[in-house]
């Protein structure tokens, strides 16, 4: 291997991919609907990797990352790279082999879409067999190496790490029992072993083997692996510089095993981990450290002269310091410059993908040189950034309000007389229908939303033709025969979105895209103040619906935990306490909607383990604040009040005791593919409120049939009494159409009378 490494100096993990403009998100969906050719597409891409990788060297980083482009995904990517093709995608062109396994294909179904960690980020799932044989069938990290080279920039490629790849695998259906894909580490390291020869026959100085699974518990075997991969990687005579980088959290017991290996480079994150572990693992010694400091996946400024300080407190400990981003800036948007409405002093303590390139620049030049100049420029930072912070309006009421808060504004009565409550005032038949809250949204919806945005229609001419959709939705249900009815959300953009739109303390960006999967962006708001609700979000619309029927109509509302992990959170305050804040203006609206004669209020919490640390020791006092908010925002429900709550999930694993914490009078949650499974797992736990497994499975576009239905409400029904049990659909329907939806839910109406016919 190469004994004259050049330092890492300065770098970041990785960039965004998508293009300032969206530029890749339309070239593939053009690409998908036929309406460009491949060239075309490749050509965008190109251009699109040029584009980062010209600006990261001109902004001065010491090393530029590459290979940090993806059609799609980068698990994707490399399942591709070394041939890990499940057989039912086989026979397309290389191009449409890659999409076809992303997006599915005339009846072929696609990998699995599942959560990059704690992230808002969704990867595919590779589908491994005992059979996998991995071969080095692509060549797109020395490609895009070769690429940049002919730019003049030597890149450092970055590559999704063997045990994370394996470790985020799944085993294919009919894989042999006992298999796991960890098996296949041998075979896999020889086609990383060969990928790693031809880089170096390349050029390439540095290569980044991403292992962030190791920032969460690993079992031995899992580290005694990491460590097997790692002294055979680095024992290779012909390679690049190994980096290692972690990620989203401490690489804990996985520190000394890195230290030890022959790799070069190890990288942590300094931002949601910890700098302590450092000088403990002495074999650091005679490493690079890249110091984490600049926090990649949220958007602000870095306080530099605290991340200086942090860099300088490791100097003795390490064999050499390099400075970063705490995990890859693909979590972030491209460039704050694009926003020109948002408040300027807001602004001032934004930092987007190229302000932090930026700022990692400085504070390289720091550690390298450390004039006078860079001092002054990352002093005054600091105190723009502490200025800023402190310069945000309080809101005294709020604060006060949970300065004042006591134990029992987190709790209501016992669930037993609440049911009882409940029961008198609803008076529902037993397996109540209902559904998640959301209808499909029509064109005409989604252009009455453009145009009132556009200014193209007025407030009124707005509010009459939701009102209509609603009409539409409420007569529809009646028709269908529902029991507990919704208005539709035809209002809502987002549901996040829509609340934060609404608070004090929340701010919306015109351009502030992050990749969510595929082509697929979302653009999280910015919660950077105190929390309040200043007038009523979505009394207008619930009560309108209510006006129109007899049966009761849910008030709808997004919970707590999923406004924090759909948007930017402020990091100067423990989230618990930001998390309180929302709580409160929410529960000042269940008390308004209580008010104006609302019977069920719905509060979905999809994101409630989303947030779950990756470490089980830090899990319980994420679970408390968690469901302590959820509990602010509903506990001031009256008794004879339905809270209801949904769950986007059917495995609820580590979160199942949080799902009881909640307190909701009805959860409703995924099943339909599991089987309801879900019934036994709360059934283990004591579960005893009301509960609504999902039957329809609203992922896909098939209507189930009336004897399928009953088939999977009699199974419920046989775990959960009649009266505590829900028939719905497994989430919102909003990404349907009515002509799937309405048969499934006639269907479902039909399946429940039969299944309440021989109860
Ligand atoms: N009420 C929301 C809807 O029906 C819930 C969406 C979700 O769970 N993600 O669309
Ligand atoms: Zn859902």
């Amino acid at each position: 291997m190469n004994h004259s490494l050049p330092p890492i100096g300065s770098t970041v993990l990785g960039y965004p991919r998508i293009g300032p403009e969206r530029e890749l998100k339309r070239a593939n969906e053009s690409y998908w609907a036929g309406r460009i050719g491949q060239d075309e597409l490749e050509a965008t891409a190109r251009k699109l990797r040029a584009r980062t990788w010209t600006e990261l060297a001109t902004a001065g980083l010491d090393s530029v990352p590459g290979n940090t482009f993806s059609y799609y995904d980068q698990m994707l990517d490399t399942a591709v790279l070394f041939g890990a093709v499940p057989r039912r995608f086989h026979g397309l062109s290389e191009l449409d082999t890659y999409f076809a396994m992303a997006r599915g294909r005339d009846g072929v179904r696609p990998l699995e879409l599942t959560k990059w960690f704690d992230t808002n980020y969704h990867y595919l799932v590779p589908e491994l067999a005992p059979d996998t044989t991995f071969i080095l069938a692509g060549d797109k990290p020395v490609s895009e190496y070769r690429e940049a080279t002919e730019l003049g920039i030597a890149t450092r490629p970055v590559l999704v790490g063997p045990l994370t790849f394996l470790l985020l695998a799944k085993s294919a259906a009919g894989a042999a029992a006992g298999f796991t894909p960890l098996d296949l580490l041998d075979p896999l390291l020889d086609a990383y072993a060969e990928l790693l020869a031809r880089l170096a026959d390349a050029g390439v100085a540095w290569v980044q083997l991403d292992e962030p699974a190791f920032v969460a518990d690993r079992s031995g075997a899992e580290l005694a692996a990491l460590g097997r991969a790692y002294d055979r990687l680095g024992a290779l005579s012909h390679r690049p510089g190994l980096l290692v980088a972690g990620y989203f959290g401490d690489f804990g017991e996985a520190l000394p095993v890195l230290a030890q290996s022959p790799v070069e480079a190890v990288a942590v994150d300094l931002v949601a981990g910890s700098a302590a572990a450092i000088p403990v693992v002495t074999a650091l010694r005679d490493k690079t450290v890249v110091a984490g400091v600049v926090d990649g996946r949220n958007v602000w400024r870095t306080d530099l002269k605290a991340a200086a300080s942090t860099c300088a407190s490791l100097l003795g400990s390490v064999g050499s310091l390099a400075v970063s981003t705490s995990c890859s800036l693909l979590h972030v948007p491209y460039d704050l410059d694009a926003e020109t409405k948002l408040p300027s002093a807001l602004r001032e303590r934004l930092a987007f993908a190229r302000q932090k390139v930026a700022e990692v620049v400085l504070l390289g030049q720091a550690l390298s040189a450390g004039s006078s100049a860079v001092t002054a420029r990352i002093t005054a930072a600091s105190e723009t950034v502490r200025a800023g912070r402190a310069a945000e309006p309080r809101n005294d009421h709020v604060r006060g309000r949970i300065a004042a808060l006591r134990p029992q504004h987190r709790r209501r009565v016992p669930y037993a007389a609440r049911a009882a409550a409940q029961r008198d005032r609803l008076a529902l038949p037993p397996l109540a229908t209902t559904t998640i809250g959301s209808f499909p949204q029509t064109t005409d919806v989604r252009r009455a939303r453009a145009d009132l945005r556009a200014g193209r229609i007025d407030e009124a001419t707005y509010t009459d033709r939701m009102r209509a959709e609603i009409r539409r939705i409420i007569a529809l249900q009646e028709d269908i025969g529902l029991d507990v009815l919704v208005h539709g959300e035809p209002e809502r953009n987002d549901m996040v979105q829509y609340f934060a739109e609404q608070l004090e303390g929340f701010a919306t960006t015109e351009h502030g895209w992050v990749q969510s999967y595929g082509s697929r962006c979302v653009r999280p708001p910015i919660l950077h103040g105190d929390v309040a609700r200043t007038e009523p979000m979505t009394l207008d619309w619930i009560t309108y619906a209510q006006s129109l029927t007899g049966k009761p109509v849910k008030g709808m509302l997004t919970g707590p935990v999923t406004i924090l992990a759909w948007s930017f959170v402020r990091d100067d305050q423990p989230l618990a306490l930001t998390a309180d804040q929302v709580a409160l203006a929410l529960r000042d609206e269940v008390r308004d909607l209580e008010a104006a004669g609302i019977r069920i209020v719905q509060v979905d919490e999809p994101a409630l383990r989303e947030l779950l640390p990756p470490r089980a020791e830090d899990r319980k006092s994420y679970v408390d604040w968690a469901t302590g908010a959820f509990r602010l925002a509903t506990g001031g429900a009256a008794a004879s009040t339905q809270l209801h709550t949904h769950l986007c999930y059917s495995e609820f694993g580590d979160v199942i005791e949080a799902i009881d914490g909640l307190d909701a009078d009805v959860t409703t949650i995924e099943a339909a593919r599991s089987h309801m499974e879900v019934l036994a797992d709360l059934r283990a736990i004591g579960f005893a409120r009301g509960v609504g497994p999902g039957v329809y499975d609203i992922h896909s576009p098939r209507v189930p049939d009336v004897a399928e239905l009953a088939e999977l409400l009699s199974a419920s029904a046989a775990a959960v009494a009649p009266d505590r049990l829900w028939a719905n659909p497994d989430c919102g329907l909003k990404t349907r159409g009515y002509p799937e939806i309405e048969p499934a839910l006639r269907n479902t109406v039909a399946a429940v009378r039969e299944v309440r016919a021989r109860l």
